[in-house]
C-alpha cells in the first residue's frame, strides 16, 4: 500500500499533514508492511484534510505517541485542593498552596512557627 507523500507540504501547522508525516515517519518500520489497514483516520480542518488508512503498526504508534503526550501546562495535581492549575513555580492558582521543595520549606516553617506560638501560649 502506498502512503500519501507529504513532500512539499508547506503549511506551518496543518493537522492532516502532521498525521501524514507521522505515518510516513513510522511506516518504514512496520514489521508487516503488506498487512491490511486496521483503521481509517480522517482529519478535516480549515487548513486541510485527509483520510488515511493506517496499519496496526501505525495505529499502535499513534496510541503510544498520544499516551506519552503531556500538556506543557500539566504540572500535576494540587495536594491541597486537587486543582490542576499549578503555575511554573508550582503555586496553585486555585487555593494558593505552594508545592515542590520551596513549598515544603515554607509549609515546614509555617508549621514550626505555629508550634512555637502554641508553645508560647501554653507557657
Ligand atoms: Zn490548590
Amino acid at each position: 500500500m502506498a502512503w500519501p507523500s507529504v513532500v512539499g507540504v508547506s503549511t506551518p501547522f496543518d493537522p492532516a499533514a502532521v498525521v501524514a508525516e507521522f505515518i510516513d515517519a513510522v511506516s518504514p518500520y512496520d514489521p508487516h508492511p503488506h498487512a491490511d489497514p486496521v483503521a481509517m483516520i480522517g482529519v478535516r480542518t480549515a487548513v486541510g484534510e485527509g483520510v488515511f488508512a493506517v496499519s496496526d503498526h501505525v495505529i499502535r504508534a499513534m496510541c503510544k505517541a498520544l499516551a506519552a503526550y503531556r500538556d506543557p501546562e500539566d504540572r500535576g495535581v494540587c495536594v491541597g485542593c486537587g486543582g490542576r492549575h499549578l503555575d511554573e513555580n508550582l503555586h496553585c492558582r486555585d487555593c494558593g498552596r505552594l508545592h515542590g521543595i520551596l513549598g515544603q520549606v515554607i509549609a515546614q516553617h509555617a508549621a514550626r512557627v505555629a508550634a512555637e506560638e502554641a508553645a508560647e501560649d501554653r507557657s
